[in-house]
């Protein structure tokens, strides 16, 4: 009988929340890191991420983001950790762009609360932004944000805890179907296990070459900024916020404890980049372009910038997740749930996952996610 019922490789956001997963149901699971936990190579850092119910990329998401704001909640209350913040989200844009007209249409659909508030009420309601006739801000109760290290690190320790077993450090070279289990060669050693989830981020490639999705990474880049004016950004005052604009999609975060704004542009530059490779800092240019929407729509934000970081987005052709058994390898289960909008679904993800390895299929909606699309 092989040592594990389920290897996870590669433990951020999603290899993190599966192996949770996994293990609170009782299996044998083991997590295979080739960094160290809640590291900043990959996809999953940079302090907070959005969380949101009305979903402008696609209305199918919001069955899926209401499991996984019960789950969040189960997370918060089994590790006595507050990891979700709920401030309400302001997506703010023209009346026919896709922010305002996606969102809208999710949340009609789904009958979700939110209010439509034009330029003059959107800017008396919340001052910090500067906006031009026209202008439509859809405002959400339900948004809000997650702590992304945090969440990675309670998992891992709440995983342990229900006895998995995490190895960091090391690199798995290869995933393969092995009679009715699978093969993870990992090192110089070769581990059996009955199924495999290969969360590997922007280096799914690398360990399934054969993978038929036209994924690539890209280089984001996240800004803390400390505002000229605190004053429009106190948190009753400024919730989380998307804005479509001239500038492009940008997206920040109601003022830290330490006084500064997290503001970025989603789809940076769109720049193709490969993971291994000595990642660019933030340059001039990359300050520049967060900094053009902040000084015509948030001007009072338009102070220093503090920090910056990049982080890498995995991307796919029609910007929707990959979550698939392998056609030729049905032990091996693929995700990829990213294109810059995956890590509020960790939960929900982390489910699915443990689903898939362990009876082959899921009562969840995962259509839109398969291989299959890709021919
Ligand atoms: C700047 C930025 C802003 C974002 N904003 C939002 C947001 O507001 N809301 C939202 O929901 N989502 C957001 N996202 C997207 C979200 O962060 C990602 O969808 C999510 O982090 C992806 O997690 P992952 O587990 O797939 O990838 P990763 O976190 O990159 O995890 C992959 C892991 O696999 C490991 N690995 C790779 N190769 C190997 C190997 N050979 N052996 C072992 N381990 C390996 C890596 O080291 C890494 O730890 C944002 C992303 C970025 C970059």
């Amino acid at each position: 009988m092989p040592l594990f019922d389920v290897v996870v490789v590669g433990l951020g956001a999603m290899g993190s929340a599966a192996l949770y997963e996994l293990s609170r149901r009782g299996f044998r699971a083991a997590g295979i890191e080739r960094f160290s936990i809640a590291h900043d190579r990959g996809s999953s850092h940079g302090e907070t991420r959005i969380i949101r119910l009305g979903y402008f990329e696609h209305p199918s998401y919001v069955p899926l983001l209401r499991r996984t704001y019960e789950l969040w909640r189960e997370f918060e209350a089994a590790s006595e950790r507050r990891l979700v913040r709920i401030t309400g989200i302001v997506e703010i844009g023209p009346a026919d762009g896709a922010l305002v007209t996606g969102t809208l249409a999710a949340s009609r659909m789904h009958d979700l609360p939110h209010e439509v508030l034009d330029t003059h009420d959107c800017m008396r309601r919340f001052p910090a932004f500067d906006l031009p006739p026209g202008y439509v801000g859809v405002f959400q109760p339900d948004g809000g944000y997650v702590a992304v290290e945090q969440t990675i690190e309670t998992l891992i320790a709440m995983a342990q805890a229900a006895g998995a077993e995490v190895t960091t450090g090391v690199a798995v070279r290869s995933v393969t179907q092995h009679g009715q289990g699978v093969r993870v060669s990992a090192g110089s050693i070769d581990i059996e296990a009955r199924a495999a989830i290969v969360t590997a981020g922007a280096w799914a490639r690398d360990i399934l070459p054969d993978l038929s999705a036209p994924i690539r990474a890209t280089r984001e880049v996240m800004a803390w900024f400390s505002p000229l004016d605190p004053t429009p950004f106190s948190r009753d005052r400024y919730p989380v916020f998307i804005l479509e604009s001239g500038h492009g999609m940008h997206y920040g975060f109601p003022l830290s404890r330490k006084g500064t704004l997290k503001i970025a542009k989603h789809h940076h530059r769109d720049e193709t980049v490969f993971p291994d490779e000595p990642r660019r800092p933030p340059s001039a240019n990359d300050e520049a372009l967060i900094r053009a929407a902040i000084a015509e729509h948030i001007p009072k934000a338009n102070g220093a910038m503090l920090a910056a970081k990049t982080c890498l987005y995995t991307m796919t052709p029609d910007h929707h997740f990959i979550v698939d058994r392998l056609p030729d390898a049905p032990n091996v289960i693929v995700a990829s749930p990213c294109s810059g909008h995956g890590f509020k679904f960790a939960p929900v993800l982390g489910e699915i996952l443990a689903d898939l390895a362990t009876d082959g299929a899921t009562a969840h909606d995962i259509g839109r996610f398969r291989l299959g699309r890709f021919g």
